[in-house]
């Protein structure tokens, strides 16, 4: 039982609108345990519409429309089915009375155009649109469910759940299949050694199957496990993901809707320690993730931004001569920028950053992407030396995790290096 979505509008084709109903429907569908055959998206042109139609009827049971039912003239998704079926169009007396009166609640000014809003194939059933006045409607063409549903995204959302896939639910019963699926956040490994290490995972298990999805800096490994028997679905995929964490466990920091940030300061509440941040290169990226998680007050006392030499010595103690002597972006003064915010706010931890995040300002010992993170606990202070090979964005976002990171490796008791 395959599925196929087809989104219409010039505004799609030419790029102005995002085509987000295609992506929801399609979440939808597939949590539901439909297959997506195909997402396409075609401008207000008849022959695009029609030939669309064409290839979603070779390849799918049933397909989803979403937009241009409004009443305007370029609204041509009704009339453009209509010809490529071959079938007349009708006046549904009842679908126009109850827009009517939707007009007359809302003291909306009636205009003759709105009467296409009620205009139908015939043999379509037409769908309710709760919130608006563009109905959808169903046809069945050769065994083939077609759904029409307006592109005002709320109201696509609002139909699709309501008329359209209990209307999938009804029509195709026996073939469903139930889904589970699990996000695995790894940080360290690229996509491409994250998938060489999942080799040697034995993951044949009926209805398992895994998509790699790079985030920078992060990559999430998504297993899906579909089976007939819901709890079947769930035993597999806890073997699967079992499987993986023996392999790359270590790499592992969170699941799902985890984030590295969240992740930290659940660790930092645990564990009752306080954290101060001292940031150069990252320009307060690092103290910016940590206060969106609710809550960041009762570990994070402050976080401050030394970007110039001047106030690396002024607010965090660092002297002159460390940072003539060894630079601004150095392991001393990485370190002295830990030790000196740790002090400054009284806290348990103290974490900074000083790098060079480019494009200028790189030397042959210390190109551009050369940082250095340090992390102290007022008694061992550590600090690593990395280089990063992207633009300036990105080192300050990588610099920004690995800072995260080597908190958290620190509060599991987990050696920076390895
Ligand atoms: P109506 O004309 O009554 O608003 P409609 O079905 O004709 O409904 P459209 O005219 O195609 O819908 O689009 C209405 C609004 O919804 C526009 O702002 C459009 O950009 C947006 N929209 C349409 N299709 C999509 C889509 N696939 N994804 C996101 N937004 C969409």
């Amino acid at each position: 039982m395959k599925i196929g979505i087809l989104a219409i509008g010039n505004e799609l084709v030419s790029g102005a609108t995002q085509d987000t109903n295609s992506s929801f429907i399609s979440r939808e569908l597939t949590a539901q345990g439909w297959d997506i055959s195909t997402i396409m998206v075609a401008g207000d042109d008849e022959r695009t519409i029609g030939n669309g139609l064409d290839c979603l009827m070779a390849i799918s049971d049933a397909s989803i429309v979403t937009g241009g039912l409004g009443p305007t003239t370029d609204d041509i998704t009704t009339a453009s089915i209509a010809k490529a079926f071959d079938l007349n169009l009708y006046t549904d007396e009842a679908v126009l009375k109850k827009i009517r009166e939707r007009f007359e609640k809302h003291s909306v000014k009636w205009t003759p155009n709105n009467i296409k809003q009620a205009l139908f194939p015939e043999g379509a059933e037409p769908i309710p649109n709760p919130t608006g006045t563009a109905w959808g409607f169903s046809l069945k063409k050769n065994g083939h469910i077609l759904a029409v549903i307006p592109g005002v995204p709320s109201e696509a959302k609002r139909i699709l759940f309501e008329g359209v896939i209990p209307l999938i639910k009804r029509e195709f019963r026996e073939v469903r299949q139930y889904i589970k699926s699990r996000t695995i956040k790894m940080f360290g490994p690229t996509e491409a050694e994250i998938d060489q290490m999942i080799r040697d995972v034995d993951l044949k298990i009926p209805g398992i199957s895994l998509g790699f999805y790079p985030h920078f800096p992060e990559n999430h490994v998504i297993i899906t496990s579909k089976s007939l028997t819901e709890s079947v679905a769930k035993e597999n995929l806890e073997v699967a993901e079992k499987r993986i964490e023996e392999k790359l466990g270590k790499y592992i920091f969170g699941y799902d809707n985890d984030t590295l940030e969240g992740v930290v300061s659940s660790l930092l509440k645990k564990r009752d320690m306080t954290l101060s941040v001292a940031e150069s290169c990252t320009g307060g990226l690092i103290t910016d993730r940590l206060t969106d998680i609710p809550g960041s007050s009762t570990f994070l006392d402050r976080g401050v931004v030394v970007y110039s030499n001047a106030s690396k010595t002024e607010i965090l103690g660092v002297p002159d001569q460390v940072i003539s002597k060894f630079g601004a972006v150095s392991e001393e003064t990485a370190v002295l920028m830990a030790e000196g915010v740790g002090k400054l706010g009284r806290t348990d931890l103290g974490l900074s950053t000083t790098g060079i995040a480019g494009p200028a300002g790189g030397t042959v010992q210390k190109p551009v992407g050369t940082v250095f993170i340090a992390l102290t606990d007022g008694k061992n202070t550590m600090c690593r030396r990395f280089l990063f090979k992207w633009d300036r964005r990105r080192i300050k976002k990588i610099s920004s995790q690995w800072a995260l990171e080597m908190l958290r490796r620190f509060l599991i008791g987990r050696s920076l290096n390895d």
